[in-house]
């Protein structure tokens, strides 16, 4: 896309550049060339004329400070612009009619992904978000009960077990809510950041030290 943006850039440039000449372009904007094709350089302070304008190359050249090229980079170095917007100028205050590329419709139609979703398509993302999440619940919920069913041994009063038994609850409510269709969309709306915050430290972090604290007990 943005190629295709930069080659109807470079088009319109050409286009506006094909559609007047530099003694047009100059003139529109307050030059007025001498007998000798000459105007006051307006790069440089000068008193003696010494920007050349060439009609037959439809250029223009300063032999005090220079400064050359075509109507599009006069206009590009007098208002300080990229050339494209140089052209757009040009195209615009001499009423040129040329229609300029935006990136919208130099581009082709917007990819599909980038209109907002139906509602119908959203909820099909949070049914399987919802499914997804599920399944992860699932698996820490039977763990949970694994553990809620082995006291601590010592009578040490253990923080992760604490927070295990703290999790079951949540686990347990968000379950059954999660497969219902009638409760899905509102778990989604409600409780999204809690769920992926126990999904992701389930899966990140338990799932890893409960391995670990197996292959220990194994050895
Ligand atoms: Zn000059």
């Amino acid at each position: 896309m943005v190629v295709q943006f930069l080659t109807s850039t470079t088009d319109f440039i050409r286009d506006v550049k094909n559609r007047v000449t530099i003694r047009q372009v100059i003139e529109f904007y307050g030059f007025t060339p001498n007998r000798q094709h000459m105007i006051s350089c307006p790069f440089h302070g000068e008193k003696t004329p010494s920007c050349y304008i060439d009609d037959e190359r439809d250029t223009f050249y300063c032999f005090g400070c220079q400064t050359g090229g075509d109507s599009i980079k006069f206009i590009e170095k007098l208002y300080d612009l990229t050339p494209y917007r140089a052209a757009q100028k040009i195209n615009q205050d001499m009423s040129l009619g040329l229609k300029a590329p935006t990136s919208q419709n130099a581009a082709p139609a917007p990819e599909p992904k980038e209109r907002p979703l139906t509602e119908h398509e959203k909820n099909l993302q949070i049914d399987e978000w919802a499914l997804q999440q599920h399944d992860i619940l699932l698996d820490y919920y039977r763990l949970l009960k694994e553990y809620s069913q082995e006291l601590p041994k010592d009578n040490e009063i253990n923080w992760k077990f604490a927070a295990f038994l703290d999790d079951f609850e949540t686990v347990e409510f968000l379950l059954n809510r999660l497969l219902d269709k009638k409760t899905r969309y509102s778990m989604y709306a409600n409780w999204q950041p809690t769920i992926q915050r126990i999904t992701n430290n389930f899966k990140e972090n338990i799932k890893r030290e409960v391995k670990q604290n197996a292959d220990k007990s194994n050895t």
